[in-house]
């Protein structure tokens, strides 16, 4: 899977995709990040933003830019023969996302551009002229599109066989529970004693799963 990232700030990115999972399924090449920053089309002097019309506070960020940034990626893609696009925008107003989303991404799709916003948003023809889909995270506003893009690269190349290893195996494919334990059996803390639920020592795994589906 190919993640083309269209963002004014790129560099939010380096240390979550370096470690852990992820960092280790780009570099066994079962997922690949690029960027494109529409900062980088600015002539000089020029600004990324404008002022909204209609008026109102905050900053829209101007289309060219980011139509600009859009055709370079839709190159790169035809270059590397992707064979199925999906565009995506973030906006507060878009469709929720969810492990389904996910699951059919990672099945469907060889590269994903995923388009981040900043300030008021972006100039809204951008999303009109490339039918973008347009993507919430949840309900709340967050400052920009940046964390959205992480949260759909995590949980997409989660979906993506060889990318979790076999104690990270997926959530989504058993059965397991948000309550976990590990050592001490009992923890002291503050002279109270904190106990290990029996069931889990009991080495019965009828009687954990029942447990865990309970705690979901
Ligand atoms: N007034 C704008 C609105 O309600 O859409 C606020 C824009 S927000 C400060 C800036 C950008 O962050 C948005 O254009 C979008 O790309 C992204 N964003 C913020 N919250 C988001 C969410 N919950 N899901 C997806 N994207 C979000």
């Amino acid at each position: 899977m190919r993640f083309h990232i269209i963002t004014i700030f790129p560099e939010m990115f380096d240390s979550y995709l370096k470690e852990s999972i992820l960092g280790r399924a780009i570099e066994n090449k079962l997922v690949s990040v690029k960027f494109y920053n529409p900062m980088s089309f600015c002539k000089p002097k020029e600004r990324v933003d404008g002022r909204p019309y209609g008026g109102g506070p905050g900053m829209v960020l101007r289309p060219e830019l980011f139509l600009k940034a859009f055709q370079i990626a839709s190159s790169a893609i035809r270059r590397r023969g992707g064979k199925k696009t999906k565009i995506i925008l973030f906006s507060t107003s878009g469709k929720k996302f969810d492990t389904s989303y996910a699951k059919i991404s990672a099945k469907k799709y060889t590269d994903v551009i995923l388009i981040s916003g900043r300030y008021e948003g972006i100039d809204a023809r951008v999303q009109k002229i490339l039918k973008a889909e347009e993507i919430s995270i949840g309900d709340y506003v967050l400052t920009g599109g940046e964390l959205p893009a992480m949260v759909l690269i995590d949980s997409i190349s989660r979906q993506i066989p060889g990318v979790l290893g076999r104690y990270e195996s997926l959530e989504e494919e058993r059965v397991s529970s948000s309550e976990v334990y590990t050592r001490p059996e009992v923890l002291k803390y503050k002279n109270k004693n904190y106990r290990v639920p029996k069931v889990l020592l009991s080495g019965n795994h009828k009687l954990i799963d029942e447990w865990k589906k309970k705690e979901l």
